[in-house]
């Protein structure tokens, strides 16, 4: 089966080539796909027009498509098993956590289809008797949604469910290198009864099968999830037809750690924080910004138990973190790690490429720790989004400290500060930068909250209610429901 989704139909690519999708575990063949060229893209690009145009969905009752939300999420639950490991092999990732995943895709679902036909916008008071003025909510139109490979389907369905919620239709461009369940989720959507031409599929890479989608004057909205310098690019382009747009970038995310904050909840969380999906989260906890006096027993401490992180394949139970996506990803990583030891930082554990046993065949990367790191450094500054936690220290007792050295970074995505006062911690997250900020937590998110970057890490917000605004367009409404000449103008001639 040809695996582009364009109007309905599974299709082949007129233009692109064909791509084998490796497992960075172990080096082996997951599936061969088809890639889209411009022109596969622009017959998606007519199609999502033509459904948005011409078709039902757009206007049908907002709980009605909520209603096909709902049942998009039951079958997710449904396949849960079949989408995971399709997205495990894709990734490397462990079985356990696209398992996960799925378990948050569907409540994402879930939450923008009950989210559907909640505000249909607001009446104002125009202050004139026979005047009426309604601000209403519709949908944008075409969206161009292009995603990443760290959280395949996750990342897709924070933009498909409340783009579909909000009535638009969309053409989506996943990575290159983790096809497989935007694939799969094609089919759910046909199944959940979204009509043809609403939901359509190109796959391939971002310079032949993404860029339409932010050049085409037939597309309205281009949402994209990925990396700063593709996203600058993106943003360049859309400006071209002035396009609606949401950027959701990478992060480069300080943790700030107390003295006074518990010694085993710091040491888990910073570990979990940095080195969950071996670094590969935009919301990683990459940065830790420590005071002094509490240096040397923690970083000891997560230098000890970094070592014993146990890296391996996606259906291998006791794995603790896989691999990194890319031989070319390693080597990004390689280098910052390398330009941070040039630059005076002190390798404490990792550092290169694990070469030895089964593990050779993979791009696996063990945990990394660079201490004696500041601000300034390509590694402290730039994301490498790899398992690379550097060490930063502040001053006793200087809350200033800590929030400037956290601040100072062109990034803005999520943050974390660890201390018992809770004075202190709110304090801190008041001054933080930072579109998420933990208290004495890493990572959890909620759909019904925001997520968004400040700074350099986004354009508009993913999730809660306004992310269905991001995919609302807000029109303001003014009637005379009495329509009559006003007779203002004395002067007119009779
Ligand atoms: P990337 O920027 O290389 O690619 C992302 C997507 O953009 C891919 O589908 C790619 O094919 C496509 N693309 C590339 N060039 C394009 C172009 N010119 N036009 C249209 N599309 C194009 O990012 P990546 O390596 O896949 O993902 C990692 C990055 O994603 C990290 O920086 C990470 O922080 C970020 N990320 C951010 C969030 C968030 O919520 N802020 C979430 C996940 C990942």
């Amino acid at each position: 089966m040809p695996e582009l989704f364009i109007g309905g139909q599974w299709v082949s690519a007129r233009e692109g080539g064909r791509r084998e999708i490796r497992c960075p575990a172990d080096g082996q063949v997951v599936v061969e796909v088809d890639e889209a060229g411009p022109a596969d893209t622009e017959a998606a690009i007519l199609a999502a027009r033509e459904a948005f145009d011409h078709g039902p969905w757009p206007t049908m009752p907002a709980g009605k498509r909520g209603d096909v939300l709902l049942r998009t999420s039951q079958l997710l639950q449904r396949d849960r098993d079949e989408y995971a490991r399709a997205e495990s092999l894709d990734t490397g990732k462990r079985f356990v956590e696209s398992q996960y995943d799925m378990d948050d895709i569907a409540a994402c679902f879930r939450y923008f289809g009950a989210l559907a036909d909640v505000d249909a916008g607001r009446v104002v008071d125009t202050g004139t008797p026979g005047a009426l003025s309604r601000v209403v909510r519709e949908p944008v139109g075409v969206c161009g949604l292009i995603t990443p490979w760290n959280y395949p389907l996750l990342q897709t369905s924070w933009k498909v469910a409340p783009a579909l919620a909000a009535g638009n239709t969309f053409v989506l461009k996943p990575s290159e290198l983790t096809p497989s369940t935007a694939i799969l989720l094609m089919r759910t959507l046909t199944e959940a009864g979204v009509p043809d031409g609403v939901a359509n599929l190109v796959l391939g890479a971002g310079a032949q099968a993404g860029a339409p989608l932010s050049e085409h004057p037939e597309v309205d909205m281009v949402s994209f999830t990925g990396g700063l310098a593709t996203g600058r690019v993106i943003m360049a382009a859309a400006a071209g037809t002035v396009k609606n747009i949401a950027l959701e970038l990478g992060g480069k995310n300080p943790l700030i750690v107390f003295a006074d904050s518990d010694f085993e909840l710091t040491v888990d969380h910073v570990l979990m924080a940095v080195f969950l999906h071996s670094g590969q989260v935009c919301s990683a906890g990459s940065r830790l910004i420590i005071e002094e006096s509490a240096h040397d027993a923690v970083v000891d401490e997560v230098v000890r138990r970094a070592q014993r992180i146990r890296m391996g394949g996606p259906f291998d139970a006791d794995a603790d973190t896989g691999p990194l996506i890319s031989e070319t990803h390693l080597a990004k990583v390689q280098a910052y790690v390398d330009a941070g030891v040039a630059e005076g930082a002190v390798l404490r554990c990792g550092g290169a490429r694990h070469t030895e046993g089964d593990l050779a065949n993979g791009w696996f990367f063990p945990p990394t720790v660079l201490d004696g790191c500041r601000s300034g450094m390509r590694v402290v500054s730039e994301e490498s989004f790899g398992p690379v936690l550097t060490v930063e220290t502040f001053p006793d007792g200087d809350e200033d400290a800590a929030v400037a050295i956290a601040n100072d970074t062109r990034y803005g995505l999520a943050g974390g500060v660890f201390t018992p006062d809770a004075g202190r911690g709110q304090r801190v997250a008041n001054r933080l930068r930072h579109g998420t900020v933990w208290i004495n937590d890493f990572h959890p998110y909620l759909p019904q909250a925001e997520w968004g970057g400040y700074g350099e890490s986004g354009v508009g917000r993913e999730l809660g209610p306004t992310g269905l605004g991001e995919y609302q367009e807000l029109k303001h409404v003014w009637q005379n429901i009495s329509p009559a000449p006003a007779g203002w103008f004395p002067h007119r001639p009779e």
